[in-house]
């Protein structure tokens, strides 16, 4: 294909035990879907139908173990939030999804971090303005490589951590989701068509907060390759 301009590479994640890498379509995220984050976030916990946000696919950056992802600290922020999640691959077509029959679009599971400026995200919420400028922005979406799910079955439990400097920040279990992942495709498929190559970042466990230049972030999820960054200062 000639374009009119010159092409960019297609945004792909590394698979673990293959050399083919997943191409990235879309990334959706869903808020708050953790009850100690909710409330931290000055929500409630109420089960209330889950929402959801987007960032531009060119926003993730693979980080494949032991390597360490460096992530320049972004532009026109001063309060730079971390926020560790479950990522979800979709690898087959489908809308209107039961929850029954949502495993069939999980192709693997990976360790991802919905970076976010906060100090925009607040103030476009209290102008109830879009969201994006917060969610959605160079590098904003460090991730490991994608696990297939043959090979670590369905994840519904399993311990999720971040460490700030070897200190904990963020602790939680996949099984605190307000919404599991079924369920969750099962609302966000109702909006839009989900497509093989689409990520979902699943919501983050409370200890959210902010990071500097110099601070090494490591996430664990129980059965998935771990993701470490440093926060280094922008050139810009
Ligand atoms: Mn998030």
């Amino acid at each position: 294909m000639q374009y009119a301009i010159p092409a960019w590479e297609l945004p792909a994640v590394p698979v673990t035990g293959s050399q083919s890498p997943f191409p990235v379509r879309h990334i959706y995220c869903v808020g708050r879907n953790y009850a100690e984050h909710a409330k931290e976030m000055g929500g409630d916990a109420t089960k209330e139908p889950p929402f959801f946000f987007t960032k531009a696919a060119d926003s993730i950056v693979p980080v494949v173990p032991p390597r360490v992802g460096r992530i320049a600290y972004p532009m026109a922020t001063r309060n730079l939030h971390h926020e560790l999640e479950l990522v979800v691959a979709i690898g087959a077509s489908g809308a209107n999804v039961a929850a029954a029959d949502a495993q069939r679009l999980v192709y693997g599971y990976a360790v991802g971090l919905d970076m976010t400026r906060r100090d925009l995200q607040n103030d476009m919420r209290e102008k109830k303005r879009p969201w994006d400028i917060g969610k959605s922005f160079a590098q904003a979406a460090p991730i490991a490589p994608i696990s297939p799910v043959a090979q670590t079955g369905v994840l519904t439990r399993g311990d999720v951590t971040l460490r700030v400097n070897g200190e904990v920040r963020q602790h939680g279990d996949l099984s605190d989701m307000i919404w599991d992942v079924p369920h969750m495709v099962e609302f966000l498929s109702r909006l839009y068509r989900l497509e093989p190559g689409d990520l979902v970042f699943t919501g983050t466990p409370s200890g959210v907060g902010p990071v500097v230049p110099g601070d090494k972030l490591e996430g664990r999820i129980a059965g998935l390759a771990p993701l470490s960054i440093e926060i280094v200062k922008s050139d810009a």
